[in-house]
């Protein structure tokens, strides 16, 4: 081996130490220096898209506390909702990594900003519990985001996650579809299974919150399992129904 193969077998080693431990201290935002424990700085983590106000029971923005007009005449199955962020950039552009890329670090990563903004009522939750996935989008995707987040966050805040409360048969084209009939329709594609609950406070957690009918559809089953209060944390709520 000549000298200069040598020097480059040095340095290509010692980088290979050096870049991994030097990239984790930049923020993913701003390429700045991070020395906060997260993946992103804190000042970036300030700029998050967040809402001041939202519906107490489905989250949506709104420009004082209260409810929303939709919740007021037709009331949810579940009994209140909590959205860490809005789904906007850079949420949306991470949670496509998790779940189009397939890039399953980023469950813990948006778990751990999810942890910077939690629910009122998060003392009082039993148990975590999260929407299946059909067998199509398991088969096709490998895992179900919102699972991973829930086992993240199950693990961060110790708190039971429970599965296997329901099933869910695959739901054909939506996007024709108005809320109500939406809604209807989602319902009929998900099941209870034998599993049974004991007067549990649940927390359903999910990625996105759109219409409110999957969270609405499960809090059905959660509560004809025998939940006794059915709330939503998700990690981002889209600005309308
Ligand atoms: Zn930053
Ligand atoms: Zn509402």
């Amino acid at each position: 081996m000549d000298w200069s193969t040598w020097i480059d077998k040095k340095v290509y080693s010692r980088l290979k130490i050096a870049l991994p431990a030097f990239l984790n201290k930049t923020c993913e935002l701003c390429l700045e220096t991070n020395h906060d424990a997260g993946f992103i700085c804190p000042s970036c983590e300030d700029s998050l898209p967040q809402v001041k106000h939202r519906c107490q029971m489905c989250a949506i923005p709104l420009p004082n506390q209260g409810y929303c007009g939709q919740c007021l005449h037709i009331k949810p199955a579940f009994d209140y909702s909590h959205s860490s962020f809005s789904y906007a950039a850079p949420i949306d552009t991470w949670l496509q990594r998790l779940k189009s890329k397939r890039r399953t670090e980023w469950a813990h990563k948006l778990a751990s900003l999810m942890l910077h903004s939690q629910p009122q009522a998060l003392s009082q939750v039993d148990a975590f519990t999260f929407a299946p996935s059909t067998r199509w989008s398991l088969m096709k995707r490998g895992f179900n985001p919102a699972e991973l987040i829930a086992r993240e966050l199950g693990r961060a805040l110790d708190k039971p996650v429970i599965a296997q409360l329901a099933t869910r048969s695959h739901s054909g084209e939506q996007k024709a579809l108005n809320r109500q009939q939406r809604i209807n329709n989602v319902s009929k594609n998900f099941h209870p299974t034998r599993k049974k609950l004991n007067g549990e406070h649940m927390l359903l957690i999910d990625d996105v919150m759109t219409t409110g009918s999957t969270a609405h559809s499960m809090a059905l089953i959660l509560k004809q399992s025998g939940a006794s209060q059915v709330g939503v944390w998700c990690l981002a709520r889209t600005a309308k129904h």
